[in-house]
């Protein structure tokens, strides 16, 4: 079984979000359980410079393809994922990715004009390379920047099968019409209601989901949620109803190698379930990191990672927050993103100083030392595809705090007092007094030390590995595959 994995991002080469761990974890379980996979990527300018080394300096292939403006070139070079023997091939043309940001200009943080142009030109390379150089037996597609390679492989007459893995709907590349005469798809496909149209526009991810042989997304619950419930649906709802037999949640793995308290380089203090004094050591690191000059360490740390966008639950937060000062809690978040919530937060930083600091950086390093050194972590998403923090959380000991929703419900259970079963809080409608609930069931769980280890334990105890996911894959490889 050989596959083509189709992405935008890739650790270490480039990374924008969750998509690019996954791009490269994905892979590497599936070759340990014998799927001989390889990886398409555009050779953005910034991978360009990092300096990572190609397999071979010169282009293993080149080829034109044909759009709406005339013939336009490509390259391919080949390289390799570190610590692996993964090939990864690199598309290179310098009018689309020969410019420093991935999605977004980052001089103006906008998204470039003609990713639409950008997107479907990668496909359409990625489809002449899969066609007349690099055969394989699959092609899995990720996102709606390669929604339309399905498409252009039934266009083809080639019936090599092919996957798509939505990792949000919520990001589904709605673009003008001309992208139809750039990408040369003749207008007789363009009607109402046509897999190409929509609302009068072009939607990449709904051409994805009806062409592709077979659809995934990342957690059972969310796939429920995207089919059932019309918010959730962006829309897509009732295209994703007529999928609905071959659409299925598989969650997300944790990459266990670089996210372990045990072995965790970027963390001063290591420690395991049998000696968890690291992690309070951690925690007085982190305190001070964040100002807290003379922390008293029996308080309990709450902590958040992420985005600063409303899918994350942030506007809850701001309400939640100033009621937590009677609670003797630390509060710390680390997370960039809209331009309202830096200025909202900073403004509940001056006047929460004892008690709440917040980071307005991008900062792995951070990241690792939060997960490590906190008691608990909220993650109060509107919605969530699958979410990796919260799985991070579990394997650091610090207790996940959730809305029961998307992935979170499905890798966090309920504490039970009695049964001392259960890895973390969850809570349902999506309000201030639920929010606020749930940390305070967490906060009295605190205050039973023993209560509270068990608690730990339990979290650290799950194992959300790739390699039960990669299986997964797998059987639908084998499932949805030309016999
Ligand atoms: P999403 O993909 O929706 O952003 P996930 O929880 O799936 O959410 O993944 C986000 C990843 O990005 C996590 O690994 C998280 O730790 C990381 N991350 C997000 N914001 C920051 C930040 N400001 N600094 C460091 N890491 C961050």
């Amino acid at each position: 079984m050989k596959v083509a994995y189709v992405t935008t991002e890739l650790k270490p080469f480039v990374k924008e979000g969750g998509l690019a761990d996954v791009s490269a974890s994905l892979p590497m379980a599936l070759r340990k359980i014998g799927v001989d996979v390889f990886i398409l990527l555009p050779y953005y300018k910034r991978i360009a410079r990092t300096g990572f080394s190609l397999i071979e300096r010169y282009p293993i292939y080149e080829s034109v393809v044909e759009t709406g403006e005339g013939v336009k070139p490509f390259s391919v070079f080949k390289g390799k994922l570190p610590d692996s023997d993964i090939e990864v091939f690199f598309f290179m043309n310098r009018e689309f990715f020969g410019r420093s940001g991935i999605y977004t200009n980052p001089l103006n943080g906008i998204g470039y004009e003609d990713n639409d142009r950008r997107f479907g030109f990668f496909s359409k390379c990625v489809v002449n390379f899969l066609l007349y150089f690099a055969e394989c037996d699959f092609i899995h597609c990720n996102d709606y920047q390669t929604s339309m390679i399905p498409a252009f492989i039934s266009f083809s007459g080639r019936k090599i099968p092919t996957m798509l893995t939505i990792h949000n709907l919520g990001y589904q590349g709605i673009f003008e019409k001309p992208i139809m005469d750039f990408l040369k798809i003749h207008t007789s496909l363009y009607y109402p209601m046509s897999p190409f149209e929509y609302y009068g526009k072009v939607n990449f991810l709904k051409v994805g989901i009806l062409f592709s042989r077979v659809i995934t997304t990342v957690s059972k619950t969310y796939a429920r949620e995207i089919l059932k419930d019309d918010e959730l649906g962006c829309g897509l709802r009732d295209i994703l109803l007529t999928r609905e037999k071959d659409f299925y949640g598989i969650i997300n793995g944790v990459d266990y190698s670089v996210w372990n308290p045990e072995k965790d380089a970027f963390i001063p203090y290591n420690y395991s379930i049998k000696n968890l004094s690291g992690k309070y050591k951690n925690k007085e690191v982190l305190l001070k990191e964040f100002g807290f000059e003379n922390p008293d360490l029996k308080k309990p740390l709450i902590s958040m990672i992420g985005r600063l966008v409303d899918q994350k639950g942030f506007d809850l937060v701001l309400k939640v927050l100033p009621l937590l000062r009677e609670r003797g809690v630390y509060f710390i978040i680390l997370g960039t993103g809209l331009k309202k919530y830096h200025r909202e937060f900073k403004d509940l930083e001056r006047e929460f100083r004892d008690f709440f600091k917040i980071r307005l950086i991008f900062d792995e390093k951070l990241a690792h030392l939060i997960e490590a050194g906190s008691d608990m972590f909220l993650m109060p998403s509107l919605y969530e595809p699958c979410g990796l923090n919260q799985m991070y959380s579990l394997r650091y000991g610090t207790v996940p705090i959730v809305r029961n929703t998307g992935g979170l419900a499905d890798t966090v259970e309920e504490f039970n007092i009695e049964t001392g079963m259960g890895t973390g809080f969850l809570f349902d409608r999506y309000t201030t007094q639920d929010f606020l609930s749930s940390i305070e069931r967490a906060l009295f769980v605190y205050g039973k030390k023993k209560m509270w280890k068990k608690l730990m334990v339990n979290g650290m105890l799950k194992d959300f590995s790739w390699e039960n996911s990669a299986k997964k894959y797998l059987e639908l490889y084998l499932k949805y595959g030309n016999k």
